[in-house]
């Protein structure tokens, strides 16, 4: 057979079966397909799963960083520091607030921010960081969280409002897009900083086709239950009362506190959560880590290849993509390298272009020479397919065809 006629291995399809077509129906079904009870439902047990007392589920995860950065009022003349290596919506929400993204390199290590390169870039107009689990690697919570709170760099921070006085230093806002489920010293992502927001879009571990969830875990001066009855309220264009408690018998009088936005949840999406979630620590992560272990089991074996950390004494990951580099290439060869997997009929990516690469950033000035690790970890970067139904036949075809047989 010619490798042409071989069928096509896909990236990352969602997986999709009866179970959710039934739950999905159920919901189209109810009566009830905006936000509801489901959602509800979906938001108390990622709480539970997490760790925490409150997550707001929201329509994307760009909206939920977004809506967390005008909640606490990062507006013009602000810096936020964001990873160099990251995909756009990490920045892009930083310049719809009128704030400036602050770009630090990465670790060669893990592609994770780099801490020291963080310290550095603070300045009196910090507001936010930004770390971002890529792959599903958590980050240096501790040292964050730390450097966030030592006394020299709390005198710096300048508090222009009410939510900045009360917490009186950078606010960590993670984007945990990839790292459900990801743990950090035995705690789960969503427990390990400030604010932390995951994506269930199509692509993602677990996927509500889009959506988001907002992780609630701000110092104890922040009540939890107020801030997610505000946050609910701010992502539905304000309006004191949802659609659902205006059905209520002569509940149809509301009002508008403040031009809010428009990005809940509907239940339609979180009847495909509840059934991902369901299924995710004993199902999900464990596929997904058996073909990452696959993948190492094979390519480490190789000198050519520089395979990827994904567990470490205190952290494990999501396993969301498999981010093998390749060893003193260039960007170009990568690129060969990729064509000719393709043309096996086997779909790769490569995670990330770096923001200062993509012309929007390079016009605002960003330049990739000031980020040489984040440009050596993506020139030699390919991510390998990672999906529940992939079979270990499929994984050997993937590795082969990497390994250029
Ligand atoms: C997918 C992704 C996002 C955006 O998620 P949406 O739910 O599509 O808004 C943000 N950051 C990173 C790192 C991502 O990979």
């Amino acid at each position: 057979m010619k490798p042409s006629n071989l069928p096509c291995i896909p990236f990352s399809p969602p997986r999709i079966d009866d179970k959710t077509i039934a739950e999905v129906t159920a919901a189209l079904q109810s009566g009830w397909i905006t936000t509801g009870h489901r959602v509800k439902e979906f938001e108390k047990r990622l709480a539970q799963y997490v760790g925490i007392e409150k997550v707001v589920c929201v329509n994307s995860a760009s909206a939920g960083l977004e809506l967390m950065l005008r909640w606490f009022g990062v507006q013009e003349g602000d810096e936020v520091i964001v990873p160099a290596y990251t995909y756009c919506a990490t920045a892009n929400v930083v310049v719809h607030c009128g704030a400036k993204p602050v770009m630090v390199d990465v670790n060669s290590t893990d592609f994770n921010i780099n801490i020291k390169n963080v310290e550095n870039a603070i300045t009196k107009k910090t507001k936010v960081i930004i770390p971002v689990d890529f792959a599903g690697f958590p980050c240096d919570y501790d040292e964050l969280n730390q450097l966030v709170n030592k006394e020299n760099i709390k005198k710096k921070f300048t508090p222009k409002t009410a939510e900045q006085k009360m917490l009186g230093r950078i606010l960590i806002l993670s984007d945990s897009a990839h790292s459900v489920g990801a743990t950090y010293k035995g705690k789960h992502t969503g427990a390990l900083t400030d604010i932390t927001v995951f994506s269930f879009h199509a692509v993602k571990n677990l996927t509500t086709a889009e959506g988001g969830a907002i992780c609630l875990n701000l110092p104890a001066v922040f009540n939890q239950e107020e801030l997610y009855k505000y946050l609910c309220v701010k992502s539905l264009h304000g309006q004191s009362k949802d659609a659902l408690s205006k059905t209520q018998i002569g509940n149809w009088r509301y009002d508008v506190c403040e031009a809010g936005y428009k990005c809940n949840m509907t239940d339609i999406l979180a009847a495909i959560g509840l059934v991902e979630l369901e299924r995710y620590e004993n199902d999900m992560l464990i596929k997904r880590k058996h073909i990452f272990d696959q993948y190492t089991a094979a390519f480490s074996k190789d000198e050519r290849f520089e395979v990827p950390v994904y567990k470490t004494d205190t952290k494990t990951s999501s396993y969301h993509v498999y981010p093998l580099r390749i060893k003193n290439i260039t960007e170009n060869e990568r690129d060969c390298i990729i064509q000719k997997i393709t043309e096996q009929n086997i779909s790769v990516n490569v995670h990330f272009i770096p923001l200062p690469m993509l012309s929007f950033y390079k016009n605002r000035g960003y330049n990739i020479a000031d980020f040489p690790v984040a440009y050596d970890n993506f020139a030699r970067e390919i991510s390998l397919p990672v999906y529940y139904d992939l079979t270990d036949e499929q994984v050997e075809r993937v590795v082969a065809a990497v390994m250029g047989k």
